[in-house]
């Protein structure tokens, strides 16, 4: 039998783990035959990272992964396995990731900002190791929140016990106060909660004076602690850090009080069509509609809730006061992330997520036997008419960015024993690579001064003139097709599908997409040095629009720097940035965008650093710029300045947005209208349904089940 030919468009996560998928399944040589075609040098799309500088690591932004992430965790699981004994990669999860437990938000009052740090316990299992999940099914999870509702008021105060100052003191403060305040030992309105909770029998959501019931101590609970508060509001510091608690703790009651009211009020609903019964409604109107208090869930207001917002890049055209973000898709991350993780609530990357996540998969599929097609760009796919209503992609159009010297590319650059992308393409490996690098000025030979000076292949205004073009024909050269490359690009490089099917227009209308930006920095204080009292953290609900803020100070091993830079610590921040996409024949786009993430990030640093960094900012807050290493780089000329800045905004480079009301108008994997074409990307309908990895990974496995038959929908993991 012949075997098919599958061209693979976009090497982005969904279509890699689609790819990853479709080469599990036994024997699959004898059936398939897959070549992956890829824009530019690198995998990883969105999340693809190249070395710089001192072997610097360069991301689009900060890129984490989740506990919970069970799907995406399983294929590199597999792939780390694979790959076992092949020298310069990571060979397992705990090689490759490290655990986060302490993640916080920054809670501005009255003009300040307050870190409000939570350290997340350690659960049991490994994500991806294939166990099942804790929870099935939405009332099920409802019932256990309700209960973790109050566990979690405990760590909260368990949590300030070990993360703040004065722990012991204040922790004890904290309960003598609760104590004599709520009396929460006996007779308690929150102690009635638990005591109530605890009785409640296995089917209590099913009767509705339990609802009531349920609902009526957990106001009284929650009036208690908010008469307490508020009047701790101006008391003393000590007083104060109190009252911070419960606040805080009042914070959680409301939104939990109104989750869990949203959720049994709905219960019937929410069993046929899962959370996607709130798709109309943006979060914040969710927590409003059920009953929270304004200065809890409005995005101004409250960093508990800006928060989720912050997470995916949630502001309409990047602009922060626009917030928007799907109750359905939020509600489903905020479950997954609180209530499902093993092990550890968040996952670092312990190098570059090109070298720890594409690496290892361009690697294990290349030993599987896929074929890679680096400098490939799609330009067009057009429509074929199969007769009968029936249609299909004819041909696919490519420029050719480069002629490869040896027939070959091999990608990686070797830093400190781990095989890495680059920041730009191995020019020697090709026959334009000196007019590559000297770039649009022509004087880009220098190119490691931070920014990459060549023609950059990955830029959709590059101005680069491809040297070729390449048209591949159905029957001969492919048969189906795996369109990887998210909707924004569409309507440049496949108008014409577009254009053949309503459902996938809508899509490119509606499912919406926002440009981003991002800045490292390198510097010479440890993050206690630096003031920051409470270990390496993630932050965000920040100063915007660089609101998110890491510390990646374990990246220091992993990169190259001289002895003589004094590295003490790695932040990075990320944020939405405003922005369309200009007309594909203006110029200079990326360069005068790159541009702006510089001025803004200069402009933030003068105001914002002194609420995390107090040792390193002056009175104004902004930040003493002596601390960022300077070094002479070990691979170029130049001095640096310990600082990467980074504008997201070619097409494809855009996050995926899930605006309120439209989870509909994505497609499934199937939806293309077309006979042998097939979508994989964090922009389908894949269930989950807002832009991360395990949302891809989700998309691709889907994928690989629309085209294959495999795996089994039942194998793969969804959320409720
Ligand atoms: C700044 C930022 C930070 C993020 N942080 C996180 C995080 O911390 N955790 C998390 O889970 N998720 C995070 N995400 C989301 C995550 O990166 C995405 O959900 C995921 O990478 C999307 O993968 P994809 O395959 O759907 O699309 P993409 O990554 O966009 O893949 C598309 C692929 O197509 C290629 N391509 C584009 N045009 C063409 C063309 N014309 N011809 C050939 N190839 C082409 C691209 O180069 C790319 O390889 C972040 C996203 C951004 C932008």
């Amino acid at each position: 039998m012949a075997k098919e030919k599958i061209a693979v468009l976009g090497g982005g996560v969904g279509s890699m783990s689609a790819v990853w998928a479709l080469t599990s399944e036994p024997n699959w040589q004898d059936k398939y035959d897959i070549t992956v075609y890829q824009l530019g040098w690198r995998l990883g799309g969105k999340g693809a990272s190249g070395r710089g500088p001192d072997g610097r690591i360069q991301e689009h932004g900060l890129h984490i992964w989740m506990g919970f992430y069970e799907n995406a965790f399983r294929v590199m699981r597999q792939a780390f396995t694979e790959l076992q004994g092949e020298p310069r990669v990571y060979q397992s999860v705990e090689d490759a990731f490290k655990p986060q437990n302490k993640i916080g938000v920054m809670e501005h009052i009255d003009g300040e900002w307050h870190p409000w740090v939570i350290p997340f316990p350690k659960l049991p299992g490994k994500p991806g190791d294939g166990d099942p999940m804790q929870y099935t099914s939405v009332l099920q999870m409802v019932e256990a929140a309700i209960k973790d509702l109050l566990g979690m008021i405990k760590m909260l105060l368990e949590g300030q016990d070990r993360a703040a100052p004065k722990p012991k003191s204040m922790a004890a403060g904290a309960k003598a106060w609760l104590k004599d305040h709520l009396k929460i030992a006996e007779g308690s309105a929150v102690h009635a909660a638990e005591r109530m909770l605890d009785k409640l029998p296995d089917n209590w959501h099913e009767n509705d004076d339990h609802h009531e019931h349920v609902n009526t101590v957990l106001t009284h609970a929650l009036e208690q602690i908010d008469s307490h508060t508020a009047l701790e509001r101006d008391a003393s510091p000590k007083e104060l850090e109190q009252s911070n608690l419960l606040r805080r703790l009042g914070i959680v009651f409301d939104l939990g009080k109104a989750t869990f009211w949203g959720l049994l009020l709905n219960r019937r609903k929410i069993k046929s069509e899962g959370l996607d019964v709130f798709d109309d409604l943006d979060l914040q109107d969710f927590f409003k509609k059920y009953g929270a208090k304004p200065q809890n869930y409005e995005v101004s207001q409250s960093a508990a809730v800006r928060a989720f917002y912050d997470l995916v890049f949630g502001y309409e055209q990047g602009d922060p006061t626009k917030p928007n973000f799907a109750a359905s898709a939020a509600l489903r991350s905020i479950f997954s992330i609180l209530l499902l993780y093993k092990n550890s609530v968040f996952m670092k990357m312990r190098a570059g997520m090109g070298d720890t996540i594409f690496a290892p998969l361009h690697k294990g599929l290349v030993k599987r036997g896929v074929k890679f097609e680096f400098f490939h760009k799609v330009t067009d796919m057009t429509l074929e008419d199969l007769g009968d209503g029936q249609h299909a992609v004819g041909k696919l159009q490519f420029d050719v960015q480069a002629t490869l010297k040896n027939g070959t590319y091999d990608p990686y650059v070797n830093v400190e024993g781990l095989d890495c992308w680059p920041q730009a393409p191995l020019t020697d490996q090709l026959i334009e690579g000196d007019k590559i690098l000297k770039g649009p000025s022509g004087d880009g030979t220098q190119g490691w001064d931070g920014n990459w000076k060549g023609f950059d292949l990955e830029d959709f205004w590059s101005g680069w003139d491809d040297p070729a073009t390449k048209e591949l024909v159905r029957g001969v050269d492919f048969d189906r097709v795996i369109l990887g490359i998210p909707p924004a690009s569409h309507p440049f490089i496949c108008p014409d599908l577009v254009a053949n099917n309503p459902a996938w227009q809508n899509m490119v209308a509606k499912v919406a997409s926002v440009r981003t930006q991002a800045m490292q920095m390198w510097m010479k204080s440890p993050i206690y040095g630096l003031g920051w009292p409470y270990g390496s953290s993630v932050v965000d609900a920040f100063q915007q629009p660089m609101n998110t803020w890491a510390d990646m100070t374990h990246l220091i091993n992993r990169e190259s720097w001289p002895v003589s830079a004094s590295l003490g610590s790695i932040a990075y921040f990320c944020g939405p940035m405003p922005g369309g996409i200009p007309d594909p024949n203006k110029r200079n786009v990326t360069e005068k965008a790159t541009a702006d993430v510089l001025e803004t990030g200069n402009t933030w640093l003068k105001s914002a650093p002194g609420a995390i960094w107090p040792n390193a900012a002056d009175a104004n807050g902004a930040l003493d710029k002596a601390e960022l290493v300077r070094g002479v780089s070990t691979t170029g000329t130049g001095t640096l300045t310990g600082q990467y800045w980074r504008a997201n905004v070619s097409p494809s480079e855009r996050y995926v947005m899930s605006l309120a009301g439209t989870t509909k108008d994505r497609l499934h994997a199937d939806g293309s209208g077309l006979s042998n074409l097939i979508f994989a990307g964090d922009w389908t309908n894949n269930t989950f349904n807002a832009g991360c990895v395990e949302a891809s990974v989700m998309s691709g496995l889907f994928a690989s089940n629309a085209l294959a038959g495999w795996p089994l929908k039942s194998d793969i993991q969804t959320y409720w």
